[in-house]
């Protein structure tokens, strides 16, 4: 029988990697500046650690934003990983992305921005581009790459070994973490949260932590915030009433390959992230038009695979502002990755590397993929939604922002607000702050 205490000084709620890092940098800050311990923090999942996204993600930590703010997260997010990289399964082995021609003011613009906060990368243009993928990979072939960004300190984790790992941080530190408690509501007190009401009876913290994932739409509601807003962008532009929450289903997949998968120089390569906007994919051995762009990432498969192989992901789909989102991940029928992604990424494996050529037979057929809320302008919202609420709403950047944690800790522990977490409020979106994409597809800009 599970038995809460009555008031805590410091509740979460969701123990996916940002509850998870959260509760465990406010534990070890605590302990360090003695005010307190582990044992003010209680963290609280409907089901268990890793139930939602942070279990099925593929794990790829990159910084190739064009929301230059985001620069400085990701290289905290690194720090985090290389606290105890064994521990939380991060490999730190690079990432690639590849673009053509008209990405290139892009990618300087993120070099110089990376450059500032000391995150090492280099650009390549035109035939210097080119070559440095074929010294990478000897079996490249180019189609129209015309700019790569390698990013030195980038790499990925292992999902499964991460959600262990920051569990036993937060154990290490004695958080205490309650599974099968699911928040039903919250008492509110004025503007304040009172008390978060659960199937386990009532809590009460002094600061209460939402991070509950692709669930954050259902406890906004419980909150009373509305489900509609104006969002102006720096350029002075207003879209009115857009929704504050919608849904996209992210596809990620395995592919056996018994290769292995090295580069030339026999080691494992960095994530590689290809986006053509104006390449088609072409199937190189049926000949089938598949789409009329390019977007793919892929990477040696560490984990889940029980055969050596890769892991990547295309484009995400969207779904629009209502989704079932109950049962989560792999267990709902409706979300999985459909047979068109396991033709497109195996076909896109084959476009760019010989070694790939007609492997779509080897695509491991199971269920694959999950869904997530994303804000109005697809960028983490990080602030207080009421007075004694931090809300950590990720917008599916995931393992990318690891960081976070450590620097909600410290801007609720500390007496200053944390500058890096400054361009993420809430209120960005009212005061002509909203984030606006460049030159992508993509929703993660
Ligand atoms: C298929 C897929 C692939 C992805 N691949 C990548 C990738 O390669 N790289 C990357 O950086 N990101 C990736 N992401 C995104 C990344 O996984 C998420 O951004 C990240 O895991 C979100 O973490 P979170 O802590 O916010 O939420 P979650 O991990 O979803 O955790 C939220 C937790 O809240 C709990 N919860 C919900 N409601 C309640 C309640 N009422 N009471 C108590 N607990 C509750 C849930 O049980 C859950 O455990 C991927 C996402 C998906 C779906």
């Amino acid at each position: 029988m599970i038995s809460l205490p009555d008031s805590a000084k410091y509740v979460i709620i969701g123990a996916g990697v940002h509850g998870l890092s959260t509760a465990w940098h406010l534990a070890m800050q605590m302990e360090a500046a003695e005010p307190g311990s582990g044992a003010d923090v209680v963290l609280l999942d409907k089901t268990y650690p890793g139930a939602g996204a942070t279990g099925i993600a593929c794990g790829c930590v990159r910084n190739l934003y064009m929301t230059e703010p985001l620069h400085a997260i990701v290289s905290h997010s690194v720090d985090v990983w290389n606290y105890d990289p064994v521990l939380f399964g991060f490999q730190q082995v690079g990432y690639v992305s590849c673009g053509e021609e008209n990405q290139i003011p892009e990618y300087e613009k993120i070099l110089a921005s990376q450059a500032a906060i000391g995150y090492t990368s280099d650009v390549y243009e035109g035939q210097e581009a080119r070559d440095f993928l074929t010294n990478l990979w000897p079996d490249f072939r180019h189609h129209s790459i015309d700019v790569v960004l390698h990013e030195h300190l980038s790499g990925y984790a292992g999902t499964a070994q991460t959600v262990r790992g920051l569990t036993e941080m937060c154990e290490r530190y004695g958080v205490q973490i309650y599974s099968g408690v699911e928040v039903t509501g919250y008492d509110m007190s004025g503007d304040e949260v009172a008390a978060v009401r659960t199937n386990r009876g009532v809590i009460r913290g002094d600061v209460v932590f939402l991070c509950v994932g692709a669930w954050v739409p259902l406890h906004w509601d419980m909150l009373n915030l509305p489900l509609k807003l104006d969002v102006t962008y720096e350029d002075g532009t207003t879209v009115r009433e857009k929704d504050m929450w919608t849904f996209w289903r992210l596809d990620e997949g395995e592919i056996y390959y018994d290769g292995p998968y090295y580069t030339a120089d026999g080691r494992n390569p960095p994530v590689l992230h290809i986006e053509l906007m104006n390449t088609p994919v072409q199937d190189p051995v049926t000949g089938e038009m598949l789409d009329d762009n390019v977007y793919v990432y892929w990477k040696n498969g560490t984990e889940r695979m029980q055969r050596p192989g890769i892991q990547g992901g295309a484009m995400p789909h969207l779904l629009g502002a209502d989704a079932v989102i109950d049962p989560y991940g792999h267990a709902n029928d409706e979300y999985q990755a459909k047979p068109e992604f396991a033709d497109y990424i195996t076909a896109c494996m084959g476009m760019f590397m010989k070694r790939f050529e007609g492997i779509r037979a080897n695509f491991r057929e199971r269920r694959n993929g999950g869904i997530g809320a994303f804000t109005p302008d697809n960028v983490p919202i990080m602030d207080w939604i009421k007075p004694n609420m931090f809300m950590i709403a990720d917008s599916n950047h995931g393992f990318k922002m690891t960081g976070i944690g450590k620097l909600v800790a410290r801007e609720v522990l500390g007496s200053e607000p944390v500058p890096e977490l400054a361009p993420f409020s809430l209120d960005r979106y009212g005061k002509g702050a909203a984030f606006g994409s460049g030159v992508t597809n993509s929703p993660w800009v």
